[in-house]
């Protein structure tokens, strides 16, 4: 007598072809390992987060992979571990995010809360940036290249970001802080970032201001 046929549990081909697990988890994505930075706030009741900003940091600059931006934006940076941080001293900033160069991808504050990357900022008629904002730090160095690595994070995290919230602005540092900040600067490649996303031309800064 044939042996009876073993009995699947029907969870496991259910599972397999159920949904994809959620994206975010309040305003924390998934795929971003969580680091809890005290620099943050609230964002205004009425904020319309619409616009995506763009950043480069290294620390000391051209420095990769030293975990000093992660110190940076949970305020433990020593200061005095290198020249460069005197000038820093006592600073508090954070990012949403941070991609470092291999493409890993770090998570200080909820994107449903104020992150404090913009700094004095205008940008499509509205002042403050960081009130409407999300801000996502590439390791690099300002007008210098990024790795392939990287954008392929970072727009996985457009796009996540862009399901959640109604985005219709991508904006460097620099565009944002015209004049007063360069960063990411020459070396980023927003048209790849545009082909990536398969997002419209009124997203992006007009060329000749930040575009190649
Ligand atoms: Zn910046």
């Amino acid at each position: 007598m044939a042996p009876t046929a073993p009995i699947l549990p029907m969870t496991a081909t259910k599972s397999e072809s159920g949904p994809a697990p959620a994206l975010w988890r309040g305003g924390w994505y998934r795929y971003a390992r969580a680091l809890k930075s005290p620099n943050k706030g609230l964002r205004p009741a009425n904020a319309r987060v619409d616009l995506i900003v763009v950043h480069s940091i290294s620390l000391p600059p051209g420095e990769f992979g030293t975990q000093n931006v992660q110190r940076l934006f949970t305020n433990q940076l020593d200061w005095d571990a290198h020249p460069y941080f005197k000038g820093l001293r006592g600073l508090q900033v954070s990012a949403h995010f941070f991609i470092a160069r291999s493409g890993e991808l770090w998570q200080f504050v909820s994107c449903d809360e104020r992150a404090w990357h913009a700094g004095q900022s205008s940008y499509r008629g509205r002042d403050n940036c960081n009130d409407d904002s999300i801000g996502i730090e590439l390791e690099g160095l300002e007008g210098g290249i990024f790795e392939t690595l990287q954008y392929e994070t970072l727009a996985g995290l457009c796009a996540a970001v862009m399901a959640r919230y109604p985005i219709e602005h991508l904006a460097g540092h620099e565009h944002i802080a015209a004049g007063r900040k360069q960063d990411p600067g020459p070396g980023f490649d927003w048209p790849f970032l545009q082909r990536c996303l398969a997002a419209p031309d009124r997203y992006f800064p007009e060329p000749g201001r930040g575009r190649r």
